[in-house]
């Protein structure tokens, strides 16, 4: 497959240079030239089919090209290694549950695809060095889907006392291949030094740099999987009839690859992106003006983005036209006043108990979900992940899963460095 960069600007690519660069010369994202579509007998069978063969089948369409089928089927058999089920939570409205993996978020699936696919592309030239910026959850994702990847090292930058004590273990106790810097600053900044890091000679010509952010075409497109997945199971019960698909957005990368989805021929009519108070989607949606600003802190934080990468990505999908994304993709937006009496609504009325990130699309569906249409909401994270938020809502404890407590025995350590690219960069060549 031919990968070609959404500013236009740089030289078409394939699969192993646009995994192992990231992003393009120009700055620009990569997208694949072609995106195929399944057979009709694929959608109509998905049901019959594992989690993992129907995820080899979307694979192989992607990758199937450029990775011989032994060493894919292996690569998606190894990233799946856990489910995501589908749960009823009131009649028309289900919770696609993505945080069944090992850090207990739906950015399992990407980190660890990518893992295995760079360590594919990688045949012994050297240590490779992923560069990833995260507002939580993806450097948690990254840090355990890399883990122990010989000849990886990864380098997690987070904006300091802006992620939860929990997600924050998640990736400063780990040790061994894994490096946490503490930036003091915002998400945004810690985006800006990865991206000025990618662009800097002296840096990449010393070093094999590379991002395992969303905008890495190995990690964005096999999420994927979840929505033929989502499809399988309402197939199963009988509940496929105008499918809507509701996504908690930050980066936009999740929703994207549910778009690649529906572009391969899955029969979803149409999608929600949910935002917490960073709404600038959403208001690109009304207004047709895309205008960035600097992110807001919410109380969901994995979606305090204040210019989601794959923006671009979409903007490229629907070729340059709002009206055609306004087809396909309505938004919505909520404060975390919002957020909270959701959380506490859910949980009175129904039983089931939602993190602030799955608040946002449980709302978000629920607000526009029409008579006869049957709606699916990704639950991103395990609410035990955002405890202290979460219990102070329902007021009432919130026990933590095994895997997630053995985390949070370990000791933290992670380097301090300020917002300056200088600063960066002279730790880098240090290493
Ligand atoms: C990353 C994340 C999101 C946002 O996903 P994007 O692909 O960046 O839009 C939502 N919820 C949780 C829990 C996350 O970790």
């Amino acid at each position: 497959m031919i990968y070609y960069s959404t500013n236009g600007r740089a030289p078409r690519a394939d699969l192993r240079k646009a995994v192992v660069k990231g992003l393009a010369e120009d700055r620009g994202l990569y997208m694949p030239e072609q995106i195929r579509q399944l057979p009709e007998s694929f959608f109509a069978t998905l049901s019959q089919r594992s989690f993992v063969e129907n995820s080899v089948k979307v694979a192989e369409a992607f990758f199937g090209e450029d990775v011989p089928q032994k060493d894919l089927s292996r690569i998606v058999e190894e990233t799946l290694s856990f489910d995501c089920p589908i749960r009823e939570v009131e009649p028309d409205v289900y919770a696609l549950e993505l945080f069944h993996g090992p850090t207990l978020a739906f950015k399992d699936v990407g980190a660890r695809f990518m893992a295995r696919l760079l360590q594919h592309f990688n045949d012994g030239e050297g240590d490779v060095n992923v560069l990833v910026a995260t507002s939580g959850d993806t450097g948690s994702a990254v840090a355990n889907g890399f883990l122990g990847v010989e000849g990886i090292k990864v380098f997690v930058l987070y904006p300091k006392g802006k992620v939860s004590p929990i997600q924050e273990c998640q990736f400063t106790t780990l040790g061994q291949n894994i490096t946490a810097l503490e930036i003091d600053g915002t998400f945004d900044d810690c985006q800006a030094l990865v991206k000025a890091a990618f662009m800097d000679a002296e840096l990449n010509e010393k070093m094999h740099l590379t991002s395992a952010n969303s905008i890495n075409v190995a990690r964005f497109l096999p999420q994927s999987f979840y929505y033929f997945w989502a499809y399988a199971q309402l197939q199963r019960i009988g509940k496929v009839k105008d499918v809507v698909c509701c996504v908690p957005s930050g980066n936009f990368g999740n929703i994207c690859s549910a778009l690649f989805g529906k572009r391969m021929g899955l029969p979803i009519k149409r999608f929600i992106a949910a935002n917490n108070a960073n709404s600038v989607f959403y208001e690109f949606l009304q207004t047709g003006d895309y205008k960035p600003r600097p992110s807001i802190q919410t109380i969901a934080n994995a979606m305090d983005v204040g210019d989601p990468s794959n923006f671009a990505r979409i903007w490229d999908l629907y070729g340059h036209n709002t009206e055609a994304i306004r087809a396909d993709i309505s938004g919505a937006t909520y404060t975390d006043v919002q957020i909270a009496e959701t959380i506490k609504e859910c949980f009175t009325k129904t039983g089931y108990l939602l993190d602030p990130h799955g608040a946002c699309g449980y709302r978000a569906l629920k607000e526009n979900l029409k008579p006869g249409e049957t709606g699916f909401f990704c639950e991103t994270a395990h609410p035990a992940k955002f405890k202290d938020t979460v219990e102070s809502i329902i007021e009432s404890p919130v026990s933590i899963p095994a895997r997630l407590a053995a985390f949070m025995k370990g000791k933290k350590q992670s380097v301090s460095l300020t917002t300056d690219f200088c600063d960066f960069k002279r730790y880098l060549l240090k290493q």
